[in-house]
């Protein structure tokens, strides 16, 4: 036993080693460490590898299905695959110590710039510049004579819950509906959710992080479709389990099909993450892409996260992962976008009551509980907001400042598929799109974000239009356009 585990720790350093080379070469040459197809030929590797063992060992190689049905996985495959995933995230460790500028570097940066007296154009980051109902200005105050001062439940304050399950059922119950509306289906058919199906988080994504790391383990594999918020691949990183990503592409308008999702899935396969309205392309799934993909989490097991906190900015039909009746579901939801309350870091998660149970374990162990003053103007936000209100007017300012952006983008000649909700722009551009933001923010003072942070997509930049009234964002758009025009020229 000694000398097999001396011989692995050996094996496993001689290869990371060799990993990080390759990686830094690919880096050198400006190449996507992570290549599917290659980890895709070592799987089919080690899994031929697991069934001969088996076939030496027990001569069983695999539990076989009927004629039409998959092969399953014996359990030696099985390990062999997540030892697998184990090794290829210890190799990507290196591309996470040499990260490419993201949204928030470029936004710590212009900050830093702000602070030299700079005049700084905020196209990079989703933060609303509204401000919360004036609801969460009074419960603020209010809330030190409320006595909201003490330790409360790890799954948040019974009025607030009693209140996001009311919303929830109305917002997200109902099937297909404009998103963050109620959704089109009958009320018959609308899901009622109580309390247990709720927890209260300090922001989305903590939702995002409790929810990845209470339901998978390492060796686990995420299916999430790319260009993607960054956060799900550092969270999948960090898990020690593994991104099966789905590159959508503009030719396709980022929408993926389903047969992309199900020829992702395998045995391994824990969680389908699905952000729709989709941070950084504004696409929304389309009815059938989205039932297919549900219906294949549902035949596999998998559980879905949908990040759904831009929900109450959709401008197509937008259907919530919650609406599904799958035990497996995860909503997750934000106040931060709908009601500009960005730092005041609240949001929740929708699901089954045994997953939220879990979650609540977590939330337990490192927060105790949310901020008593922020649950209790949360709470008075949604009160104030019974007609969703706020919401609605903040989804129609941002829409007709995105019409604003994509006219501009347009006369431009930039390449983008229209948002169908959200509150950015994913175009393409002529030249490395990290080179560009770096100029744009240094010579003209517009901070946009490189599209490189959200995958392979180098020649490609994200538009915000949520931290900018119109006007500064078509002065923005103009700057650009020099820009653009300027190295055209040279
Ligand atoms: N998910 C996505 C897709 C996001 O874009 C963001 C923030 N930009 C979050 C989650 C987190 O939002 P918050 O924690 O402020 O609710």
């Amino acid at each position: 036993m000694d000398r097999i585990t001396v011989e692995m720790v050996k094996m496993l350093l001689e290869r990371n080693r060799i990993a990080g080379e390759i990686n830094r070469v690919k880096i050198s040459i400006r190449k996507d460490v992570k290549d599917q197809s290659r980890e895709d030929q070592l799987q089919d590797l080690v899994l031929e590898t697991g069934k001969k063992y088996d076939m030496e060992h027990t001569g069983d190689a695999a539990r076989r299905g009927g004629e039409e049905e998959e092969e399953d996985w014996s359990d030696s495959a099985k390990t062999a695959s997540r030892l697998l995933n184990f090794l290829l995230k210890e190799s990507l460790h290196t591309q996470f110590s040499h990260k490419g500028p993201t949204h928030l570097s470029v936004f710590q940066k212009a900050m830093e710039m702000e602070r030299d007296g700079a005049d700084i154009i905020h196209m990079e980051v989703g933060e609303p510049d509204l401000m919360p109902p004036e609801s969460v200005r009074d419960a603020l105050s209010g809330s030190y004579d409320a006595g909201h001062v003490r330790y409360g439940s790890p799954r948040g304050m019974p009025e607030l819950l009693e209140a996001l399950a009311a919303h929830s059922t109305r917002a997200f119950g109902r099937g297909w509906g404009g998103g963050g509306t109620g959704g089109g289906g009958a009320a018959s058919d609308c899901i009622k959710f109580t309390p247990d199906n709720v927890i209260v988080t300090p922001g989305g994504r903590f939702a995002v992080f409790a929810a990845m790391s209470t339901l998978l383990a390492p060796g686990d594999e995420v299916i999430v479709t790319r260009p993607a918020w960054p956060a799900y691949k550092d969270c999948v990183i960090h898990i020690g389990a593994k991104l099966r990503a789905i590159n959508t592409t503009l030719e396709k308008s980022w929408i993926p099909s389903v047969s992309d999702v199900t020829d992702a899935i395998n045995q391994n396969t824990r969680m389908i993450i699905l952000n729709y309205p989709n941070n950084p392309t504004g696409a929304v799934l389309p009815p059938d892409v989205m039932d297919g993909i549900m219906e294949a989490a549902a035949r596999c097991g998998a559980y879905v996260l949908g990040d759904e906190i831009y929900a109450s900015y959709t401008r197509k039909p937008w259907r919530s992962v919650a609406s599904y009746r799958y035990d497996k579901s995860i909503a997750v939801q934000s106040f931060s976008k709908s009601h500009a309350m960005t730092g005041l870091r609240i949001g929740y998660a929708v699901s089954s009551k045994r997953i939220i149970d879990r979650i609540a374990s977590l939330a337990a162990l490192c927060l105790t509980s949310v901020s008593a003053p922020i649950q209790y103007a949360a709470l008075h936000a949604l009160r104030s907001d019974s007609d969703g209100e706020t919401a609605s007017r903040n989804a129609s300012l941002m829409s007709e400042r995105l019409d604003v952006l994509a006219g501009h983008a347009k006369g431009m000649g930039l390449e983008f598929a229209a948002p169908g909700g959200g509150m950015y722009l994913f175009a393409r551009v002529p030249q490395d799109g990290a080179d560009l933001t770096d100029a744009m923010l240094r010579e003209h003072n517009v901070a946009l974000a490189p599209g490189s942070g959200f995958g392979p997509y180098r020649d490609f930049i994200r538009i915000s239009v949520a931290s900018e009234p119109a006007g500064r964002l078509a002065d923005g758009m103009n700057r650009l356009k020099n820009m653009l025009c300027a190295g055209n020229a040279s």
